[in-house]
């Protein structure tokens, strides 16, 4: 097992100055960086094996085709999925949930019929659920947030009835870092036959996931918030579920025969991969997977909770500081706001001083529109940082402070 505290140096992005200061990488909910084993995996794909994938006969094509697929079956891994059928490669969470709402939902859906999620959920995981309900007159319902920012459960609860057709919820809040209580969300909604999808895309990177134990139906999430490329993703999905359901993209790789009359779809997962892939970020992402089994889910975990208090601490004892998202289970993000500064002005104030957060609304303004503001500074932790970071952006808060005094 790979020790944590040496894990920075394998991140080349890390290693630079910005704005005259060594940087702090605090915004990995956003986009987490790449380790050089990922960046080198991507470089000899394009250099060595750059070929379509499924299609060749030649010796390149072969190689590509067994790097993506074996891309598939340390994703399948991972997760612990029953079988690499269930492992949809898609773009990213966000592609992952809009194919639910569109070969999932659009077929199952009519007027009286609900779909469910929480108040703090991303856009992603509120838009794609208002297109189908716009396109089928099925309904939107939203279960309620208390002040910390966790889910009312016994309010969410309460909306599970058997109208409602498909629940959506999110692992752990991009916004806030609330981890939800998956547990008693999936068995009270699998008590009345509810399928849930469960927006992983803050969750895979931060803790072992284990999609079987979970008890939901379809997961989503995303590479580049796990050290892996852009424009890469999963949703896995119940065998069972993604069998019954018809593709919603067509083109190229999805079928097995085509006439101007009839065309035959091709069998899991490839039924739902229309189209050349993105093989070389996919290949990143397989590499990104090795990365984070080497220095061990569990051992990522718990350095970013140890880490995470002392940011709640260090943030909290700041003159001026309000934290936004108290939850009792929270996952390396944290909220705040320093006293009435605009987030995106000390968001400017920090990067100067080599800082990296996120400022803004977070993709998730129904948070904001509960908390009454119009955005946050967010810091977000990954596995490669360290005390010294929180403590430099302490450093730079406080001079914040005094600049807007
Ligand atoms: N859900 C959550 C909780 C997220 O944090 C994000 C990314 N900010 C998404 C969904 C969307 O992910 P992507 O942009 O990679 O599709």
């Amino acid at each position: 097992m790979a020790d944590i505290a040496h894990c920075r140096s394998d991140f080349p992005a890390l290693q630079q100055d910005v704005n005259g200061h060594p940087l702090v990488f605090l915004d990995s909910a956003a986009s987490s960086q790449q380790p050089a084993a990922v960046i080198d995996a991507v470089a000899r794909y394009q250099r060595e094996d750059h070929a379509n994938v499924h299609r060749g006969v030649h010796t390149l094509s072969h190689r590509a085709t067994e790097l993506y697929e074996g891309a598939r079956d340390k994703l399948c891994h991972l997760v612990n999925a029953a079988s690499r059928s269930e492992i949809i490669l898609t773009s990213g969470t966000t592609e992952s949930i809009n194919l639910v709402a569109q070969s999932y939902c659009r077929p199952l859906l009519g007027p009286g019929d609900q779909i469910l999620i929480s108040w703090l959920e991303h856009h992603s995981n509120i838009v794609p659920w208002q297109l189908v309900c716009e396109q089928t007159g099925a309904d939107l319902i939203v279960a309620p947030i208390n002040d910390r920012g966790e889910i009312e459960l016994d309010k969410m609860q309460a909306l599970m009835t058997d109208r409602v057709k498909l629940l959506g919820v999110g692992h752990v809040s991009n916004a806030l870092g609330t981890v939800n209580p998956l547990r008693d969300i999936i068995t009270s909604a699998k008590k009345l036959g509810i399928t849930v999808l469960v927006d992983g895309a803050q969750g895979v990177p931060h803790m072992n996931v284990d999609v079987q134990a979970l008890g939901c139906d379809f997961y989503a999430f995303s590479g580049h918030k796990m050290f892996g490329p852009t424009g890469t993703g999963v949703l896995w999905g119940r065998e069972k579920l993604l069998e019954e359901m018809p593709p919603y993209k067509g083109g190229g790789d999805m079928i097995l025969e085509v006439s101007f009359e009839n065309t035959v779809f091709n069998e899991l997962p490839y039924k739902f991969e229309a189209g050349t892939p993105n093989i070389a970020g996919t290949i990143g992402f397989g590499a990104a997977v090795d990365y984070l089994q080497s220095v061990g889910m569990q051992n990522i975990s718990e350095h970013e909770q140890a880490l995470h208090r002392y940011m709640v601490a260090k943030l909290a004892a700041v003159d001026g500081v309000r934290l936004i998202g108290t939850a009792r289970e929270q996952a390396s993000v944290q909220s705040f706001m320093l006293n009435d500064i605009h987030p995106h002005d000390l968001g400017t104030l920090l990067d100067h001083q080599g800082v990296a957060v996120r400022t803004g609304h977070h993709c998730a303004m129904p948070v904001m529109q509960r908390f009454g503001l119009p955005g946050t500074t967010r810091a977000s932790l990954a596995l490669y940082n360290n005390t010294d970071d929180i403590d430099r952006l302490i450093a730079a808060l406080e001079k914040a402070r005094q600049v807007f005094a």
